[in-house]
């Protein structure tokens, strides 16, 4: 006779993990179908190799986004009371892992994602779960109070499911299309898809060339087409072949601008180049200090990295050769200010291949926050990244990840 699991689990990443082992500690017996070849593949890459399980500054009105105007209510109710980063550690501390603040982020102790993946395989090996690999569910019909979940070799059954098939990232990684497949399959409401948490392409300006390759640190805002300032936030900005990219842009994605405005001079104060210049000697009405003969790019290389300089001085219309004694003082300075409005119209979005998350996905008003339980298919529950919810950089997507799959193992 073929067993009938109390649940069976779809992917074995971050969130099918977790799930399968509150499910199984719950005392469900359940089984976890994997496409991949390993689980945990993604895992592995995360936080660089080093895995930012979560952050002591979680907040969940800041740190997450989604497509659903209500997506607050369900994350308050989702999140009701608790320390979101003390759960994840409580969780990880009963596994036999401790975790390191560097900073805000919060990593395992080992700084090493492989200790997380082989913890969490431990625990499940300790309860006798068994992980089928190379098994990608293709569909799932639901017969009485059974459903049959098929893959290319076999067919299963169970009394509950749980879609833990992850977003369309990464493909290298195992990010594809088929938890939505499933989804549509299935008639689940479904919000639009887009790559998160990667860089932008641009309308490339002139010069823009000069700058690839070039990391600076800044102020990004991100501007919606009404003109609208969405979202600011300090950090490295790097300029690539095609676009725009660093933690700060990837941010950005989750607000979905049309343009980005770079203050690359916050780093130093605007006092700086006013106390400097301020009258500062003048002849003929040009600058006379004792810069005068230096290169304008000389010059801005004093505050800023010569590729930028050199791009802020052709931008200006001068030449690579002219001096600051060639301009007046306010000219000088009204050179330097324009590295303090750098603004570049997008055009796009890196693609999913290089998109550390993917927004959109399960809307959230099918989700009942307290079991992931899909509130128009009973005995369905979702978890992760495959749900319109979208963590910012440092660990808010695992957080998401770890505690949906911890909340609906313990509700199947
Ligand atoms: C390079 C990189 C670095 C990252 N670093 C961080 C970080 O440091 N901190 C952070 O918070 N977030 C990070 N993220 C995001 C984070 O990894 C994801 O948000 C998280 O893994 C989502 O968990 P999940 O369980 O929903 O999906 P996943 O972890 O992607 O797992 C889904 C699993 O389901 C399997 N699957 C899919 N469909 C099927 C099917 N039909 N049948 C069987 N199996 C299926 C997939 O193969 C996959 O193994 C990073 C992402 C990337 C790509």
């Amino acid at each position: 006779m073929k067993t009938i699991y109390d649940a069976i689990i779809i992917g074995a990443g971050a969130s099918g993990l977790a799930c399968a082992i509150s499910a199984a500690r719950s005392g469900k017996h359940v089984l976890v179908l994997e496409k991949n070849k390993k689980p945990g593949k993604k895992l592995y890459a995360t936080g660089n190799g080093k895995c930012n399980l979560t952050n002591k500054l979680i907040d969940t009105r800041i740190c997450y986004v989604s497509g659903n105007p209500d997506y607050e209510r369900f994350l308050g109710a989702f999140f009701a009371g608790g320390d979101l980063c003390a759960a994840v550690c409580t969780f990880f501390n009963s596994i036999g892992i401790q975790t390191v603040a560097l900073g805000d982020y919060v990593y395992p102790a080992s700084e090493q994602a492989s200790s997380v993946v082989w913890a969490m395989l431990d625990e499940l090996k300790r309860f006798d779960v068994n992980i089928e690999t190379s098994g990608e569910v293709t569909e799932i019909k639901k017969q009485d109070d059974l459903f049959f979940l098929k893959t290319a070799s076999d067919t299963y059954s169970c009394k509950k499911v749980v879609l833990a098939t992850g977003g369309k990232s990464y493909p290298s990684l195992g990010g594809s299309e088929s938890g939505y497949e499933l989804c549509k399959g299935l008639g689940v409401e479904m919000t639009d898809t887009y790559p998160a948490l990667c860089g932008f392409t641009i309308n490339k300006p002139a010069h823009f060339e000069l700058l690839k390759g070039l990391r600076v640190k800044g102020i990004v805002s991100s501007v919606h087409a009404s003109g609208l300032t969405v979202r600011r936030e300090k950090g490295e900005v790097q300029f690539t072949e095609d676009g725009l990219s660093g933690i700060v842009c990837m941010n950005a994605t989750c607000v979905l601008p049309s343009r980005l405005s770079l203050n690359l001079i916050s780093a130093f104060s605007d006092d700086i180049a006013d106390t400097f210049l301020a009258g500062a000697k003048e002849e003929n009405g040009l600058y006379a200090g004792r810069f005068k003969d230096r290169t304008l790019i000389g010059f801005l290389n004093g505050y800023l990295p010569d590729k930028l300089c050199e791009y802020l001085v052709l931008t200006a219309g001068y030449e690579r050769q002219t001096t600051c004694g060639e301009l007046n003082s306010e000219s000088l300075l009204s050179l330097i200010r324009s590295a303090a409005d750098i603004t570049f119209e997008i055009n796009g979005l890196f693609g999913y291949e290089k998109a550390q998350v993917t927004a959109g996905g399960i809307d959230l008003s099918e989700v009942d926050p307290n079991t992931m339980e899909l509130v128009n298919h009973r005995g369905i529950h979702a978890t992760g990244e495959l749900l319109d919810i979208t963590g910012i950089c440092g660990g808010y997507n695992l957080t998401f990840a770890f505690l949906s799959g911890i909340r609906a193992g313990v509700s199947l």
